[in-house]
């Protein structure tokens, strides 16, 4: 069908921007979501093609700026296959097994990612629009790539979230754990249990910094830390002794799990199942202080005492960090929320320095990494920011 943009979304377009706003639309679209969009501009004049698909603000992606070029296998094969060019690196590694092989919009096909783990793809879908590309999509990597087998992740239910389902599609099962591995590290992963697999591949130079740089000789806690990622790192970089907190009970067994595979000694380190802002509490109550402090929450999480919100409350967990942070250490914030900019997340982090009169210094800043690959048209799609922060 044809859409109308008004003039604001035209010029976002032109800008190369492959995001089709719902604002940016004269009408609602009165279609099924993966309807085909002939974009044009008031004057009739011919935009791009994009699909029908409700993603946050977006209501779906341009996918070509070509009205004779079909969108359908072939044209997914094509994405694929530069997509894959430009990991093969990567692919070439033995040493780092699991990374992101297409990155939606980034790769040319917004609301689709692939991550690649030893063998095994995993697709995740981030609308039901694009959803009803899943047979061109799957048929198209098996053409393109050897696959040992396939999963996915339905990340579209009415809020965003991941629908709960058998996540297997095609090839071989998997057996789980299955092991990857990351700049030699080992980390443990589950393809086939709810919407995360047990590590955050866009972390991969974070955890390499920390290992390599920062952790030897050091108390590390790691606070929000889910299965213990950011901790194998600085184990194995040296560090004195690690610290993890995180809220959900499973993260207990799972980052034993990942020291395990690693030939940690798991009861050399701290495992607390709790709520982070109750550990700062008792931290503060039992002076303790730790030379690298990790700081890793997701942008939104409801606990039973707290709701925080990364966009609201990260200039207080930066205060309370501060005070249990050793003289001259080190603060690794990070986030992944789409919602603020860099320079909006340097602003919270310095106001919380101002606050607790505290200098300090940025001694790097990170990224998405390279895998992650985006569009220099479209920077909104590098949500990562992390800032490795240094108390003078
Ligand atoms: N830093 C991790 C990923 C964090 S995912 C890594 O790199 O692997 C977010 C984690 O925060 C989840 O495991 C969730 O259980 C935890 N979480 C959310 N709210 C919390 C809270 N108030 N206290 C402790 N953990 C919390």
């Amino acid at each position: 069908m044809t859409a109308t943009v008004k003039d604001v979304l035209r010029n976002e377009l032109a800008k190369g921007s492959p995001l089709i706003t719902k604002d940016g639309l004269m009408s609602e679209i009165d279609a099924p979501e993966g309807t085909l969009l002939r974009l044009v501009d008031k004057d009739g004049e011919y935009l791009g093609t994009g699909y029908y698909g409700e993603q946050n603000k977006g209501a779906g992606w341009v996918l070509t700026r070509n009205q004779d070029e079909a969108v359908g296998q072939a044209f997914i094969e094509r994405k694929l296959e530069l997509a894959f060019s430009r990991r093969e690196k990567f692919f070439n590694n033995p040493e780092t097994t699991a990374f992101r092989v297409f990155n939606g919009e980034g790769d040319g096909f917004g609301g689709l990612t692939i991550d690649y783990y030893a063998g095994f793809y995993l697709l995740s879908w981030y609308s039901a629009g694009v959803y009803s590309f899943r047979e061109d999509v799957v048929a198209a990597l098996q053409n393109v790539v050897e696959c040992i087998g396939i999963y996915e992740k339905k990340r579209f239910d009415t809020k965003g979230q991941y629908i709960e389902d058998d996540d297997f599609v095609s090839g071989e099962r998997g057996e789980f754990p299955l092991i990857v591995r990351e700049n030699g590290m080992n980390f443990a992963v589950y393809l086939n249990d709810g919407a995360m697999t047990g590590i955050f591949l866009d972390q991969r130079d974070v955890r390499q910094a920390i290992r390599t740089k920062y952790a030897d000789g050091k108390t590390v806690l790691n606070t929000f830390s889910y299965t213990g990622a950011f901790s194998v790192a600085a184990a194995l970089g040296g560090a004195d002794k690690t610290t993890s907190v995180d809220l959900a009970k499973r993260s207990s067994a799972k980052t034993i799990e990942q020291f395990s595979i690693n030939g940690i000694d798991f009861d050399e380190q701290d495992i607390l199942v709790m709520d982070v802002f109750n550990y700062f509490k008792y931290a503060k109550r039992k002076n303790l202080s730790f030379d690298v402090v990790v700081l890793d929450p997701p942008s939104f999480a409801r606990s039973k005492k707290h709701v925080f919100s990364a966009a609201k409350d990260y200039t207080n967990l930066m205060k309370e960090t501060i005070d249990i942070t050793a003289p001259e250490g080190l603060i690794v914030a990070s986030t992944n929320s789409a919602s603020f900019n860099m320079k909006k997340f340097s602003q919270m982090i310095d106001k919380a320095f101002k606050d607790k009169n505290q200098k300090y210094k940025v001694v790097e800043t990170y990224s998405l990494p390279v895998d992650f690959h985006v569009d220099r048209r479209f920077p909104e799609g590098d949500y990562l920011k992390v800032l490795f922060l240094r108390l003078l």
